[in-house]
C-alpha cells in the first residue's frame, strides 16, 4: 500500500473522529473508526485517542490479522471487533460509539423496529447485541451476530456500531442511528410506536429502486432479491449519502 494511500487514510479518519466529536456523537474517547487501505489493511485509531483533537498520528494501519504495519501507537481495545466486520460483511469503513440515544435505547429493547422507512437504509429494525466485556471475543461475536443483514447494531450497556461502503457513508448511518433511536424514544414515551410492516417496507424499497435511488435494504423476513446480497453497502452498493430518499 502507498504511503499516499495510508496517509490519506489517516487524515480522513482523523477528520471523520474530529466531526463525530463535534456532533455530539462521541465524547472524548468513547468511541472507534477504522478504513480499509486497499485489499488487506485497515486504518484504525489508537486506543485512548480523544476524538475531539484526533490527529493522523493518531491513527494506526494493521492487517486483517491485527498486526501494526504502519503507525506507534497501539490499535484500539475493539480492534478484534472491526476486523471481525471487515471479515464477514467486507465493508469499507465502520463507525463504533457511545452515541447518547443509541446507548439509552439499547438499555431498554432487544430491537428497535422499523418504525420510519429510513430506517431501510440500515436494514429495517436494528437489534441489540447482548452485553459483553469491551474488547471481548464474546462481545465481538454477538455483534457480528446482530449486524446479520444489517449495516447497524446497538451494543447493549455500551453503543453502537455500524458499517459502510465509505467512511462518509459509516458516519451517515451513525449519524441515522442515533435519529432513529431519538425518534424511537420519543415516541415510546407517548405510546407504543408502530413498525412498518414487512408489505409498507417492500413498497419503500420498490419506490425507491424505481426512482433510481438504489439499493434500500430489503426487510430479512421477505427474501426479496436484494436479500440474497449480502445486505450492506459495498463499492456495488451504493453509500447511505447516495441512496438517501428525500425526506
Ligand atoms: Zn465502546
Amino acid at each position: 500500500m502507498s504511503s499516499t494511500a495510508v496517509e490519506a487514510a489517516r487524515a480522513e479518519i482523523a477528520a471523520s473522529c474530529r466531526s463525530l466529536a463535534a456532533r455530539g456523537l462521541v465524547v472524548g474517547t468513547a468511541g472507534n473508526v477504522s478504513l480499509r487501505v486497499g485489499a488487506r489493511q485497515v486504518a484504525i485509531t489508537a486506543t485512548g485517542a480523544r476524538f475531539e483533537e484526533l490527529t493522523p498520528e493518531q491513527v494506526s494501519v494493521v492487517d486483517l490479522e491485527g498486526r501494526i504495519v504502519h503507525g506507534d501507537l497501539a490499535p484500539t481495545s475493539e480492534l478484534a471487533l472491526h476486523l471481525g466486520i471487515y471479515r464477514r460483511y467486507d465493508p469499507g469503513a465502520v463507525v463504533h460509539t457511545h452515541a447518547p440515544l443509541s446507548t439509552a435505547v439499547g438499555l431498554v429493547v432487544d430491537e428497535v423496529p422499523c418504525v420510519h422507512y429510513q430506517m431501510l437504509l440500515l436494514g429495517g429494525s436494528v437489534r441489540v447485541a447482548p452485553y459483553a466485556t469491551f474488547g471481548t471475543p464474546e462481545l465481538a461475536e454477538a455483534v457480528l451476530a446482530a449486524l446479520d443483514g444489517r449495516a447497524a447494531a446497538l451494543m447493549a450497556n455500551h453503543g453502537a456500531v455500524t458499517h459502510a461502503a465509505t467512511l462518509p457513508g459509516a458516519v451517515e448511518q451513525t449519524e441515522l442511528l442515533e435519529w432513529a433511536c431519538e425518534l424511537y424514544w420519543r415516541a415510546a414515551a407517548i405510546g407504543t410506536p408502530k413498525a412498518l410492516d414487512t408489505d409498507a417496507q417492500l413498497a419503500v424499497i420498490n419506490a425507491a429502486t424505481q426512482r433510481g435511488y438504489g439499493t434500500t435494504r430489503s426487510p430479512d423476513t421477505t427474501r426479496s432479491a436484494d436479500t440474497t446480497r449480502s445486505a450492506h453497502p459495498t463499492a456495488a452498493h451504493p453509500t447511505a449519502a447516495e441512496e438517501r430518499p428525500p425526506r
